[in-house]
């Protein structure tokens, strides 16, 4: 059976429009063999997953997505293979989550002065017992849906977006803390799409250097935007500062055309798989 890896995903436990087991189902449908679900700074979605994995002899990988901040930057570190029940990490996840709820009662407090109300206790109706994990796309989805824009990305252009009119910028985590968290929970700390920071080539070795020292293991060498000269870049990074490289999709919903769970190119021969680390 040729394997397929997709280990980038996103459950409605986060910001993703399937559920942890129509993700699975999903990923079933599109041959993919071993799957990480990795929701935004929570690991809630995860025993659903495994459970739906087993019936389709799926090999999931526990995994999160975790913001973190390294000097100005929020850098999106993915976690894979962590031990769910790491006080390590789940501290992290906690300071996480509360940093959301407060950033999320700012933006809703920067829409209404646009005459927008109403989107706090919108979004934590719908998402009932998860309320505590709001991304800015539950906004962009309040703001699609109640027709102030058209698309999720005119919803990060007028307001969500950094330095736009419902913006509210937050201190993360520090990226040490986070890197030192997913290790000790027996994980793999992965940079997570690393083009899309849009750091010069100097400010990225720089990032690089840093996150190996921190005991870093890998980086995204293929990402759901397949893109040949982009991998090529990624894959000199990871060989040049030792990381191994990781192949994820970044799936959120069937309505994006452009990303598909396990649609992914193979990754460059000359680069250390990210899952030799945990075979
Ligand atoms: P947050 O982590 O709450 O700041 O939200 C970030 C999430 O919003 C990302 O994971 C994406 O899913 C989504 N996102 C960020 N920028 C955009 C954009 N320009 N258009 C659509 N979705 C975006
Ligand atoms: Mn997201
Ligand atoms: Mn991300
Ligand atoms: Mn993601």
């Amino acid at each position: 059976m040729t394997e397929l890896y997709d280990l980038h995903s996103h459950s409605t436990a986060s910001d993703g429009a399937l559920s942890p087991c129509e993700l699975v189902a999903r990923a079933a449908e599109n041959a993919v063999t071993t799957l990480a679900l990795t929701d935004h700074d929570t690991v809630s979605g995860l025993a659903e997953a495994k459970i739906h994995a087993d019936l389709l002899s799926i090999r999931l990988i526990n995994g999160i997505e975790i913001s973190a901040q390294w000097e100005k930057q929020c850098l999106h570190i993915v976690g894979l293979n962590i031990d769910l029940q790491h006080e390590a990490l789940q501290k992290i996840i906690h300071t996480a989550q509360v940093m959301r709820q407060e950033r999320a009662e700012k933006i809703a407090l920067k829409l209404e002065k646009k005459g927008i109300y109403g989107a706090l206790l919108a979004i934590q109706n719908a998402l009932g017992k998860d309320a505590n994990l709001i991304t800015r796309s539950h906004f962009a989805t309040f703001l699609m849906s109640h027709c102030h824009v058209a698309t999720p990305q005119e919803a990060f252009d007028r307001y969500l977006g950094d330095g736009k009119a419902a913006y509210v910028s937050t201190t993360w985590t520090p990226l040490e803390s986070v890197v030192q968290a997913i290790l000790a929970a027996g994980g793999i700390p992965v940079i997570a799409h690393p083009l899309r920071y849009k750091l010069t080539a100097t400010r990225m070795k720089k990032l690089l250097g840093a996150f190996k020292n921190m005991g870093g293991q890998a980086i995204e060498v293929v990402t759901g935007r397949y893109n040949p000269d982009e991998m090529r870049i990624l894959a000199n990074y990871a060989n040049q500062f030792e990381l191994a490289g990781s192949v994820g999709s970044d799936f959120h919903s069937p309505t994006n055309q452009w990303i598909e769970l396990g649609r992914v190119a193979a990754l460059p021969d000359n680069v250390k798989p990210v899952w030799e680390l945990w075979q």
